[in-house]
C-alpha cells in the first residue's frame, strides 16, 4: 500500500505532528480524548511536498483520498457540500508542523453558492445570517485563493454602513447583506473575467492549493527564517466542519490561554466576541471582551469551558492557547496548541509548574529558549525620567519592555530608516503578516486597533519586541503619515516612548535603565545552575566590570584583554610614548611608567574575584590602532611627546600596515619587543603577590593571543616564567600560576597536539578563528555578509553564530589534538560565541570546560549549558518553536 495523505481527525494523535501539522495533530489529540471538536480531515505536509514535487499539481491518488475523506464527513455530518438542504460548510486552513501565527491562509465558510446559501437560509431560518456568511466566504476565498485586494472588498462594507449610519458590522440587515453579496460576486467577475466558482468542489481544491502555495509566501518565508525553521516541512490542511459564533446572542467566539502570556499568572486570559466569527477576533477587526464577560452572558458554557481547559493543561503538560465557538449554545473547541508567551510569562509558567508537579525541573529548563531570555536582560524606562514624562495616551499591554525611537507609518520606511541607523517605532492602525519585516527593524509598536490576541500583540511577543495595542483615541493616518489625538500632532520622524508593560504611550524620548530579575527568574537559574556542568565565564577588561560579571553570575573571568586598560586618558599618552620610541631603552622608559597602572588593575582585578579564575589575555592588537591618524591629532601628540611633528608622522607611517589584523599584533609584538609582554607579566605578578599577601586566593592564567605555532609560545612561555618566577622569588611568595594561550588561528588548530606541550589551557577565540578560517575581515565582512543571508549561502552570521561545520570542525580537531597531548588540558572559549545559546550547546559537545561570554548574556549560557548536558543524558524535551 502506498503512503497514506489524509487522516481523519479521529484517526490522528499528537505524536503525529510532522506529518499533520501542529493543529491537525492536536485536534485528532482533543477528538481521541473525547473533546467537542467539529469533525474533519487533514491532508499531510507529505501532500503538500508532493504538490511542490510534482510541479504544483496535485496527483489524482490524493485527490481520491480527500473525496473518501469528505464523502465519509458528509455522512457523519448527515450534510453535503452545496447542498439546498441544510449544506455542509467547511473551513479549510493550513496547519505547520511549527505555529506560525497570522503566516498562513485560511478559508471560512467553504461550499457557500447561490444554491447552497438558500438551504442555510431554511436549515438556519436565518436569512441574515447566510448571507453574512456567504459575503465573508466570497471575500476570504477571493483574497486568499486567487489574490484580489481585501480593501476591494472592505470598501464595499464601508460604504454600506456608512450610507445607512451604521457603525457596527451587525448593524447591516439581510437586505443590506444579499447586495453586498452581488457587489462582491461584481468585483470577483471584473478582477478574474470570471464567475465566482458556483461549484463546492472547485472550491475546495482552489482552497486546498492556495494553502499549499501559502507554504511559499514572502512572509511566510521570513517568519521561517527569523524562527529558524525548515523550508522543507511543508504545510498540512485541515478541512473541518464550520460551526458558527455568529449565530445570535447565544453564539460567540473567542481565544484564550490557560494563564497569562504576559505575566505567566494562572488565571484564564482570553478575549471573545458575542455574535461573531473568529476572524474578526484575531484581525483586530472588533475589540473584543475579556473573557470574563463570558461567566456573566453564558455561566453554563464559562465553567464547560474553564473545565476543558484545565483538562488540556493536565493532558500537555504546558500553557495552551485555545480557539474556540459557541454555537447556539454549544461549545466547540476548535484549536489548541502550546500557547506562545514572553521570557518572564514562560518562567513563571515553567516554575510554577513544577511547584504544582505538572512537570519535573528538567523539563522546566528544556522549555525556556535560552535566547528568549534576552528579553528579561533588557532595559526599562530610569524610573527617575518616567516621572518627568509627558503622558500621550494609554492603549492595552501587548508585549512588555520599554522602547522608544521615531515614528514610522509604513513597514517599508521603519525598514529603511532603521537601516539609516534611526531607532524607529512602527505605528499601524493594525499590523498585518506584511509588516512584519517592519516589525523585526522597528524598536516597539504602536497600534490604533485591535486587542491582545491582534497580530500585532501575538507576534511581538514572539518577537520580544514591546507592543502598546488598541490605542483606540489614536488617530492613526497613515497616508498623511501623522497621529493626532485632540490638539497634539505627531508627525513622522516624531520621537514616541513605550512601555508594553503598561500600555502607556509617551511624547519625546525618556533614558533606559537596567531592569531588576524577578524570584521567580532566581529560582529557575539556580535549578538550572544546579544542572549544568560546564563552567560560565565572563569577559571582562577591568575590575569594574569583573566585579559586575560576578553580580550576573560568573563563575571567572574568561577573557580579559589588557589592551583595553591602556585606552584611559592618563594612560594612553603613556602607551603612545612606548609605541613610538624607536630604542629599547626609550621604550623601557614609558613601559616603567605603565607598570604601576596595570600592577593596580591587576591588584583590584584579583581582589573582586577572590580565587575564582582569571585569564587575562597580553597585548594583542597592531600598535597603530593606539595613534591618532589626522594632522591636528598627530600634532597635538608631537608636541606632548616633544617630538618634531614630521619625525612622528614617519613612525606612524612605519607602523602602518596594509593588513593589520594578519600583520605585526598578537604574540608577534612580544617576540619583536619582548620587554612589553615583560611588563604585562611583572604588573600581573606584583598585582597578584600584592592581594595575596592581603589574605586573597590569587590563581593567575596568562594567555597568548595569536600563536600559530609552537615555537612562539615556547619562547614566550619562558619570558613570562622567568619574570613572574623573578617577581615571586622577591617578594618570598609561592603562587601558582598558569600560561596558556588562545587558540584563533589555523594553523595553530591543526597543530594543537604540538602547541598543547607548551600550554597549561587553550581559550578559543572564536572572532579571529573565524576571520581567519573563512579569510574575511571581520571589519570588512558585514558589507557583503548581508546578501550572503539573503541568498542562503549563509543561515546566521557567522561572527554571531559560530559555523560549527567549518570552524566548528577546527575547533574540535584542536580539542582533540590538545588533549591526545595533554588529556587533563582545561579548554574554554572567549569569542562572541560563547554566549550565543547553539554555540555553547556545540561547546559542550565537543568536551569544553567553560564558555566565556559578555555579562548580559551569562544566563543565557548558563541556561544552553544546562539543556546541552540534559540533552546529552537522553533527556531532551522537544521545544515547539
Ligand atoms: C577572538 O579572537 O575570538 C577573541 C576573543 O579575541 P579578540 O576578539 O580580542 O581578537
Ligand atoms: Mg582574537
Amino acid at each position: 500500500m502506498g503512503r497514506k495523505f489524509v487522516y481523519r481527525f479521529a484517526e490522528g494523535h499528537k505524536d503525529m505532528r510532522s506529518l499533520l501539522g501542529g493543529k491537525g495533530a492536536n485536534l485528532a489529540e482533543m477528538t481521541s480524548i473525547g473533546l467537542p471538536v467539529p469533525q474533519g480531515f487533514t491532508i499531510t505536509t507529505e501532500a503538500c511536498n508532493d504538490y511542490y514535487d510534482n510541479g504544483e499539481l496535485i496527483r489524482s491518488e490524493i485527490l481520491n483520498e480527500i473525496d473518501q475523506a469528505l464523502a465519509a464527513l458528509e455522512l457523519e455530518q448527515g450534510k453535503r457540500l452545496g447542498s439546498d438542504q441544510d449544506p455542509l460548510l467547511v473551513s479549510v486552513r493550513s496547519g505547520a508542523v511549527f505555529s506560525m501565527p497570522g503566516m498562513m491562509d485560511t478559508i471560512l465558510n467553504l461550499g457557500l453558492n447561490d444554491t447552497s446559501v438558500q438551504g442555510l437560509i431554511a436549515a438556519t431560518d436565518n436569512e441574515r445570517f447566510a448571507y453574512d456568511s456567504y459575503r465573508r466566504f466570497i471575500q476570504m476565498f477571493a483574497d486568499v485563493a486567487i489574490g484580489i485586494p481585501k480593501y476591494k472588498f472592505e470598501a464595499i462594507l464601508d460604504q454600506a454602513k456608512e450610507a445607512k449610519g451604521f457603525t457596527d458590522d451587525t448593524q447591516l440587515t439581510s437586505q443590506d447583506l444579499q447586495e453586498i453579496v452581488t457587489a462582491y460576486k461584481k468585483i470577483y467577475l471584473e478582477e478574474t473575467g470570471k464567475e465566482f466558482p458556483q461549484h463546492p468542489k472547485e472550491q475546495l481544491l482552489l482552497a486546498i492549493e492556495a494553502v499549499f502555495k501559502s507554504w511559499n509566501n514572502p512572509r511566510a518565508k521570513v517568519y521561517r527564517r527569523l524562527n529558524d525553521i525548515s523550508h522543507t516541512l511543508g504545510t498540512a490542511v485541515n478541512i473541518q466542519a464550520m460551526v458558527f459564533g455568529n449565530m445570535g446572542e447565544n453564539s460567540g467566539t473567542g481565544v484564550a490561554f490557560t494563564r497569562s502570556p504576559s505575566t505567566g499568572e494562572n488565571h484564564l486570559f482570553g478575549e471573545y466576541l458575542i455574535n461573531a466569527q473568529g476572524e474578526d477576533v484575531v484581525a483586530g477587526i472588533r475589540t473584543p471582551q475579556s473573557i470574563d464577560r463570558l461567566k456573566e452572558d453564558l455561566p453554563e458554557i464559562y465553567q464547560e469551558f474553564v473545565n476543558i481547559t484545565k483538562l488540556l493543561e493536565q493532558h500537555y503538560h504546558d500553557m495552551q492557547d485555545v480557539e474556540f465557538t459557541i454555537e447556539k449554545g454549544k461549545l466547540f473547541m476548535l484549536q489548541t496548541r502550546n500557547g506562545k508567551r514572553t521570557a518572564k510569562a514562560a518562567i513563571k509558567i515553567a516554575v510554577d509548574q513544577v511547584k504544582e508537579g505538572l512537570i519535573t525541573k528538567e523539563e522546566a529548563i528544556m522549555r525556556i529558549e535560552p535566547g528568549q531570555l534576552e528579553q528579561l536582560l533588557h532595559p526599562a524606562f530610569d524610573p527617575n525620567d518616567l516621572q518627568k514624562a509627558q503622558r500621550l495616551t494609554g492603549g492595552l499591554p501587548a508585549s512588555p519592555g520599554a522602547a522608544c525611537g521615531q515614528v514610522y507609518f509604513h513597514a517599508d520606511d521603519a525598514v529603511k530608516e532603521a537601516k539609516a541607523g534611526k531607532e524607529v517605532l512602527l505605528v499601524r492602525q493594525e499590523t498585518s503578516p506584511e509588516d512584519i519585516e517592519g516589525m523585526v527593524s522597528a524598536k516597539g509598536i504602536i497600534t490604533a486597533r485591535g486587542g491582545m490576541t491582534s497580530h500585532a500583540a501575538v507576534v511581538a511577543r514572539g518577537m520580544g519586541k514591546p507592543c502598546v495595542a488598541g490605542c483606540s483615541q489614536l488617530q492613526v493616518d497613515e497616508v498623511q503619515k501623522e497621529i493626532t489625538m485632540g490638539q497634539v500632532t505627531i508627525k513622522e520622524g516624531d520621537f514616541l516612548s513605550i512601555d508594553g508593560g503598561t500600555g502607556a504611550v509617551y511624547i519625546g524620548q525618556i533614558p533606559m535603565a537596567a531592569t531588576a530579575l524577578d524570584a521567580d527568574f532566581e529560582e529557575f537559574m539556580s535549578w538550572v545552575d544546579q544542572e549544568r556542568d560546564m563552567k560560565v565565564r565572563s569577559n571582562a577588561d577591568n575590575p569594574r566590570d569583573a566585579r559586575k560579571a560576578l553580580e550576573f553570575g560568573a563563575e571567572g573571568i574568561g577573557l580579559c584583554r589588557t589592551e583595553h586598560m591602556f585606552f584611559d586618558e592618563e594612560r594612553i599618552p603613556l602607551v603612545r610614548e612606548m609605541i613610538v620610541a624607536d630604542n629599547l631603552e626609550d621604550r623601557e622608559k614609558a613601559l616603567e611608567k605603565l607598570l604601576p597602572h596595570q600592577r593596580g588593575d591587576f591588584y583590584d582585578l584579583f581582589k573582586a574575584l577572590d580565587g575564582k579564575s582569571c585569564t587575562i589575555r597580553l597585548l594583542d592588537p597592531p600598535l597603530h590602532e593606539f595613534l591618532p591618524h589626522d594632522k591636528a591629532s598627530i600634532e597635538s601628540l608631537a608636541g606632548q611627546l616633544g617630538m618634531p611633528t614630521r619625525m612622528l608622522e614617519k613612525r606612524i607611517q612605519e607602523l602602518a600596515e596594509f593588513n593589520p589584523m594578519l600583520g605585526h599584533r598578537g604574540c608577534r609584538l612580544a617576540i619583536t619587543y619582548p620587554e612589553m609582554y615583560q611588563m604585562q607579566a611583572r604588573a600581573i605578578a606584583q598585582g597578584a603577590i600584592q592581594a595575596s599577601q592581603e589574605g586573597f586566593t590569587v590563581a593567575p592564567e596568562i594567555m597568548v593571543p595569536l600563536v600559530s605555532i609552537v615555537d612562539e609560545l615556547r619562547i614566550l612561555r619562558k619570558l613570562i616564567a622567568e619574570t613572574v618566577d623573578q617577581e615571586l622569588e622577591k617578594a618570598g611568595v609561592t603562587m601558582s600560576y598558569t600560561i596558556g594561550t588562545m587558540i584563533e588561528i589555523p594553523r595553530a588548530c591543526v597543530t594543537a597536539d604540538e602547541i598543547a606541550k607548551e600550554a597549561d589551557f587553550f581559550s578559543f577565540g572564536t572572532n579571529d578563528l573565524t576571520q581567519m578560517g573563512f579569510g574575511f575581515s571581520r571589519d570588512d565582512a558585514g558589507k557583503f555578509l548581508g546578501e550572503y543571508i539573503e541568498k542562503g549561502i549563509f543561515d546566521k552570521d557567522p561572527f554571531q553564530v559560530l559555523d560549527q561545520n567549518g570552524i566548528g570542525r577546527l575547533l574540535g580537531m584542536a580539542v582533540k589534538l590538545g588533549r591526545e597531548t595533554k588529556p587533563d588540558l582545561k579548554m574554554g572559549i572567549c569569542g562572541e560565541h560563547g554566549g550565543e545559546a547553539a554555540t555553547v550547546g556545540f561547546c559542550y559537545q565537543q568536551g569544553l570546560n567553560y564558555v566565556s561570554c559578555s555579562p548580559f548574556r551569562i544566563p543565557i549560557a548558563k541556561l544552553a549549558a544546562a539543556q546541552a548536558k540534559i540533552s546529552k543524558n537522553g533527556n531532551a524535551v522537544s521545544r515547539d518553536k
